[in-house]
């Protein structure tokens, strides 16, 4: 409290009260625009909403519904998108941010200006949230509390932290994450990420088909599931085979970073999935197919190209490239272990896409997830390209949305993301075309918005070269490039 000193002190502090008190009262000061006409797709999987309309005050949802029913706020700023339709902004459960430069992978680039040029791409295609899995320096964790006290004006973040490898084994980024051998150690490394802050707690399990010799033992990822859950946390398993998946739900894990892909899941395992609640968090479909592929078909595709940096072009375009992929040579220079590009490949994405359908139809809670961010998968772009292999999969593009927004959002224990209703954050995706119709339309992004906020888009983007230097939106979409 203050010691006041004469009463002028006194007067001027009530009168400062009182202004503070009428700006608090006057709806006319607060920040309102109101999207007029619209077709909404609220994310929840109920029907479209032709002539809609949304009231975003301050960054969030102040009101939506039919248009007759429109009051808009006294000073609001109007945009008419007649014909147009808007989703939520689409949520990306598996990523990692700030890992590259051009095609290659380093520790060293994970800065804050790399972090933060990300979050901005992943915002362009718009993707308004992600969740790192498990290779964040501490300082994601400073940024993504920056961001939970404000209105960002890019992808929000989640953040496993850094994420449990097991020594000599596979996963993580060298450099950041700190391998465990014991069960005593991973519990350790588990109640330091909780301390830090982590929202969930990943460990890896796989050995890249048997070319790397060790695979992290049940004992430790039994202990990691278990230290997870005694602070509250969520664990999320990166998972290769049929039988690891089987006995991590046994341990208790709550989801899985990727799909089973050694062979097709059984009923055993969706029974326990079932039972249990598990999610698929992340299927990273579109992670299989950037493996399986020689040449990428999407390398003219301004959709593509204006997210990149010419350099990663260049390198995608290159016989070398080629070659290597088609060989079996390993592209990824500076592994801490030797790693090939495997040649069946393809047939890894096609069990992927069959599991994926096996788990859906059983019913499995299914989330949306790519993994990009690592060599050859892009951040934003690899979200309509996952979604698109959903509805190959046999999914309905309404399907794919409502997992890439409210099951995310869900998944993710937030309940102010996820789809367009009152209260909720504004964090909105407008299309010109109808993602219901064709799951392409995705890409005709028309703007994107952030608690409100609206930022570039892809359309607008033209990544380290001037805008004109990139190709336009093609009126027509290109023919599905599988
Ligand atoms: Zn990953």
């Amino acid at each position: 409290m203050f010691r006041l000193k004469n009463a002028a002190g006194a007067g001027a502090l009530v009168a400062a009260a009182a202004m503070t008190a009428v700006a608090w009262a006057t709806p006319a000061l607060a920040e309102s625009t109101v999207l007029t006409n619209v077709t909404v797709i609220d994310g929840t999987g109920k029907p479209a909403q032709p002539g809609s309309a949304i009231v975003m005050t301050d960054g969030k949802i102040a009101f939506v519904g039919p248009m007759a029913q429109l009051k808009a706020p006294a000073g609001a700023k109007t945009v008419d998108l007649a014909g147009k339709f808007v989703m939520p902004g689409i949520i990306d459960a598996h990523v990692h941010v700030g890992m590259m430069h051009d095609l290659t992978q380093d520790e060293k680039y994970e800065t804050p200006e790399n972090v933060q040029a990300d979050l901005k791409q992943y915002s362009a295609y718009g993707v308004t949230s992600v969740q790192v899995l498990g290779t964040d320096k501490d300082f994601v964790l400073q940024m993504r509390n920056q961001q939970r006290k404000s209105r960002p004006t890019m992808a929000r973040l989640f953040s496993a932290g850094q994420g449990v490898v097991f020594k000599g084994g596979y996963g993580g980024l060298l450099g950041v994450t700190q391998p465990v051998a014991t069960p005593e150690e991973a519990r350790k490394l588990v109640d330091e990420q909780a301390a830090k802050g982590a929202d969930f707690i990943k460990l890896w399990m796989d050995d890249e088909r048997k070319t790397i010799p060790v695979k992290m033992p049940y004992s430790i990822s039994k202990a990691v599931i278990d230290e997870a859950h005694k602070k509250g946390l969520k664990a999320v398993a990166h998972v290769f085979y049929l039988a690891d998946a089987k006995e991590l739900v046994r341990e208790g894990i709550n989801g899985f970073a990727h799909m089973v892909r050694d062979q097709p899941v059984d009923k055993e395992l969706l029974d326990m999935m079932k039972a249990k609640g598990v999610w698929m968090v992340s299927s990273t479909l579109s992670r299989e197919m950037a493996y399986s592929l020689a040449v990428m078909p999407w390398l003219n595709d301004p959709f593509f190209t204006r997210g990149v940096t010419p350099g990663t072009i260049e390198v995608l375009k290159s016989p070398a490239r080629e070659k290597a992929v088609v060989l079996g040579y390993t592209m990824f220079p500076g592994l801490p272990y030797k790693k090939q590009v495997f040649s069946d490949m393809d047939r890894t994405l096609f069990q992927a896409l069959e599991n994926y359908e096996r788990m859906a139809q059983a019913g499995i809670l299914m989330g949306m997830g790519t993994d990009s961010g690592p060599n050859g998968r892009f951040p934003g772009f690899n979200a309509h390209e996952e979604m698109q292999l959903e509805v190959m999969a046999g999914r309905t593009p309404m399907q794919a949305i409502v997992s890439a927004t409210s099951m995310n959002a869900r998944w993710l224990g937030d309940t102010t993301i996820g789809s367009i209703a009152a209260g909720k954050w504004a964090d909105l995706l407008v299309l010109d075309k109808d993602p219901l119709k064709d799951i392409r339309n995705t890409e005709t992004i028309n703007s994107v918005y952030i608690a409100g906020n609206s930022v570039p888009t892809i359309w607008q983007t033209c990544r380290d070269r001037p805008l004109s230097a990139c190709q336009p939106r093609p009126a027509d979409l290109p023919n599905m490039p599988y």
